[in-house]
């Protein structure tokens, strides 16, 4: 599992400080999907940084499976993240991106060859696999981003709102992919989005952020039923 206790994340630029996290305590289970959502600037990505170890809380510990790993390095936490603006290497193609870190961890040529071609089945863009990401629509990229964050089958995949960039029918298609991927591997995913429609319909249980501060962690039909404040009441009845 996955556990944030008691975690404080302060931003200074010039002369204003500004809490961005304040005091989140978390508790993910293996093989769970949850949500983390609220508005923009609520701290979601901060949050994810975190626990990715590409950001160190000020205050609070990370725990992984009851390790402690609030100061170990990224590539060591077992993990892989998916960016909100999905970075992928622009001088190589889709296939090096995606068997980018089967490389880096030394797995044989063929294997690597084997394993992107499974997980760019999994997404269905195998046929674009000697593309550069220039000759890809946003969505074909965002693909690509997806399928290498499975490609190394880490047990948590953190994923930074890997939908926006794709039009409606294709976001659609996409979470319904990512949907049966969770069914059918278990990865543990942490999945940031800020549209309460696609966090009620994918996860176990939805955390709901409001500046910095976490409102309400519980399964989609309690938040929906039960919520715990105005502030969520308003935002998961809220229309996006
Ligand atoms: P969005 O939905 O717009 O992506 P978010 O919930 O992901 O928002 P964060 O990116 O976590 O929000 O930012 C939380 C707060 O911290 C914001 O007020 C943001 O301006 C601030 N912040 C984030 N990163 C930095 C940084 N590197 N330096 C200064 N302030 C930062
Ligand atoms: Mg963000």
């Amino acid at each position: 599992n996955i556990v944030l206790s008691g975690i404080y994340k302060e931003f200074t630029s010039g002369r204003e400080t500004h809490l961005a996290v304040d005091g989140l305590n978390l508790d993910v289970a293996n093989g769970e999907f949850i949500s983390l959502v609220g508005p923009s600037g609520c701290g979601k990505s901060t949050t994810l940084r975190m626990i990715a170890g590409l950001e160190s809380p000020d205050r609070g510990r990370i725990f992984v499976d009851g390790r402690d790993v609030t100061a170990v390095p990224p590539q060591s936490r077992g993990l892989s993240m998916v960016f909100q603006n999905y970075a992928i290497f622009p001088h190589m193609t889709v296939r090096q991106n995606i068997g980018y870190g089967l490389k880096i961890a030394g797995m044989a040529r063929a294997d690597q060859e084997k394993r992107v071609r499974e997980v760019a089945r999994l997404v269905d863009i195998e046929n674009l696999l000697d593309r550069y990401p220039r000759q890809l629509s946003g969505g074909q990229r965002q693909r690509v981003a997806v399928a290498r964050a499975f490609a190394r089958n880490p047990d948590i995949i953190l994923l930074d709102e890997p939908l926006s960039n794709l039009d409606a029918k294709l976001r659609d298609q996409t979470r319904a992919e990512l949907k049966q991927l969770h069914q059918r591997v278990g990865h543990t995913m942490i999945y940031v989005t800020h549209d309460q429609l696609e966090a009620l319909t994918l996860s176990d249980r939805i955390a709901i952020m409001n500046k910095g501060v976490l409102q309400q962690f519980a399964a989609p039909s309690v938040v929906f039923q039960q919520p715990a404040n105005l502030f969520v009441a308003t935002f998961i009845g809220s229309p996006t």
